[in-house]
Order: C-alpha cells, then structure tokens, then sequence
C-alpha cells in the first residue's frame, strides 16, 4: 500500500492528511500550530512533526510516503514564493518545494491554498469531473480552477487565477473605483471581501436615511461594525441585507464574466461567505445577477431548457478542503 500525504500550511495552522493509493483517507486529520512567521525552517520542523503523526496513527513509516502535496498562503512558481503575504522574509527566494523534498526525502508538489482549496472540492464531488472554478471570499479573494480529472491550473508562471484582482464597472458612492490592497483600482475583490466591508459599512453609514442606525455608534471601530453587519443581516436588518445584497449582485456580474471565459460547469463559492445563515438569501442574488449579466447560454442549455449549464453552489469540503485537496493531487503525480 502507498500513502499520500496533504499538508495545507495556513497563517495559524497547519493541517495535514494522508490517502492510501485508492484516494482513501487514512487516519484522521492532524493539526499542528503554524511557525511561518518565524521562518521557513521553523515551519518544516513543524511539517515533519504532523507528518510522524500522521503515519505514527496507522502504523506506517515515513518512507511509505510516496509524495506530498503542499500549499503555502502566498503566490508562487514552480516551488519557489513570489510574495511573502503574511510569511516571515526568508521564505522569499528560496525553492521551499526542493528544499523540503530534499529534507523529508519524498517528492513535493506546491500550489497556492486557493489553488489546493479548488481541488479539495473537486475532490469531494465524487459525481462532479468536469472543471471547476473555486472562489474563496474571505480578508481578501482568492480563486482557483480545476481541469477535468483534478488537476489545479496553475498557469506559467504558478500565478493564475488572480480572479480577486480583475475590475468590475462599479463607482463607490464619492462616484469613483475604490482602490485595491494590490494597487489597482476597481477590483473584484474591493467590492468582495471583509476589507471591501469595511469600506462599504463606512461609505452607506454616511448617508442620511442611516444616520439613526445602531452601527451609527462612534465608539464602534470600522472593523467591530463590518464585523457585526453579518449578524445585523442574519437578523433582517434591511441595512445590512442591503449591504450584501449589492456584493452579492457585483459577485454574480464577475462570474458571468468569468463563465465566458472558463466555461466551468460548476462555480463553488467558499470563505467565510459558506457559512451565512443567509447564504440562500445570499445565492439568490448571486445567480439572479448572474443569469442578468450574462449569455443565457451560461444559464441553461439551448437544447434542454430544464439543463442547467453553470452550476453555482457553496463549498462542501470544509475546513480540511485544502489539505484533502493536495493529498489528492500528490496521489495523481506521484503513484
Ligand atoms: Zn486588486
């Protein structure tokens, strides 16, 4: 029997599984903390630490192992990271893939943890294998896309999918595009993420008809009150549903987009989004803007009206999407 194994390196964790040669989970999920801002190093110590756990629980060697699958939360290329995101400097530069490959002794392939989130939920649509588009709003947005048969497109350069960071025709209310965290204006992702929130809680609470709203309190920071507009919507606020209704709608014009030029089948929305209490509510818009600004053909088919020809549905996979993900790919690469 040969073993797989799925490390997803995040900002606070670390989580890990491994798959025998059928795909099949074996064992249970390990979590270990996560070093990367203290270097590199330090982080590999901690692989290495989930990895003897991980075979230690079924009794099997490491040597077992026939290939990794690793992601890291910062763009980069052919094993080497492009951008440090929110890891420690001396990551930047090195080949991390060969560098651990060359530590444990067992082949790595490296992906983004979007990329290895998008095949995590290829990898739990057991009925689902035509290709995939992943996009996981969260602080930022991040996208990833799956090939027919499971495999993350990563581009020339490792740094495809930058759907966060494509402009999308919508003004703010001082009648210009907001600025993006990457430096250009009007981006997908300044209008989806919680740093878009806060922007868009501080721009809407100016108005006059909100001025008596309880998020209208000054001793409430941006982020405590863009925090709290989901719960605000959960209970029915009309503000706050607002509020996320227009994300929803500039979410379904991107991916009408995004379907002309993918054609993906299926569209699954995770991040923090996944997990609304009104995330139906939240869908409706989504498809109702997609269907909108979109080729009805992206809607249904033309020969079969009842053929629904993109899917949009929440992710499935959970927590463990990333990790399983990268188990999966390894087991493609390396069996
Ligand atoms: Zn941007």
């Amino acid at each position: 029997m040969a073993y797989f194994a799925g490390l997803d390196i995040g900002g606070s964790t670390i989580k890990t599984v491994l798959v025998d040669n059928a795909g099949q989970k074996a064992g249970a999920l390990v979590e270990v903390p996560s070093d990367v801002k203290k270097g590199y190093e330090a982080t590999f110590t901690q692989l290495e630490s989930a990895l003897d756990q991980l075979c230690a629980a079924i009794g099997i060697d490491r040597y077992e192992v026939e290939g990794i699958g690793l992601d890291v939360p910062a763009p980069s290329s052919n094993g080497a990271i492009w951008g440090r995101a929110n890891l420690a400097d001396d990551w930047v530069g090195v080949n991390i893939r060969e560098a651990f490959s060359k530590r444990v002794k067992i082949p790595v392939y490296m992906t983004n943890d979007c990329n290895a989130a998008a095949v995590g939920e290829y990898a739990a649509r057991k009925s689902y294998c035509g290709p995939l588009l992943f996009l996981a709003p969260g602080t930022g947005l991040g996208g990833g896309f799956v090939l027919p048969g499971g495999k993350p497109f990563d581009g020339a350069n490792g740094l495809a999918l930058e759907i966060g960071h494509v402009s999308v025709p919508f003004l703010e209310t001082d009648g210009k595009m907001p600025q993006c965290s990457c430096g250009l204006e009007g981006c997908l992702e300044a209008w989806v993420s919680l740093v878009a929130l806060r922007r868009r809680v501080g721009c809407e609470l100016q108005k006059e008809e909100w001025k008596s709203h309880p998020l209208n309190d000054d001793a409430l920071t941006i982020e405590q009150k863009a925090f709290q507009l989901r719960d605000y919507a959960e209970k029915g606020d009309v503000f706050a549903l607002k509020i996320f209704e227009r994300q929803a709608r500039i979410l379904g014009y991107a991916l009408a987009g995004y379907a002309r030029i993918f054609d993906p089948g299926l569209i699954v929305l995770g991040g923090g989004l996944s997990e609304m209490q009104f995330r139906d509510q939240y869908l409706t818009w989504v498809k109702a803007s997609f269907e909108k600004n979109g080729w009805p053909m992206f809607s249904v088919s033309p020969m079969d009206p009842k053929k629904v020809t993109t899917r949009i549905e929440w992710a499935i996979a959970g927590d463990s999407a990333a990790a399983l993900g990268m188990a999966a790919v390894a087991r493609d690469l390396f069996q």
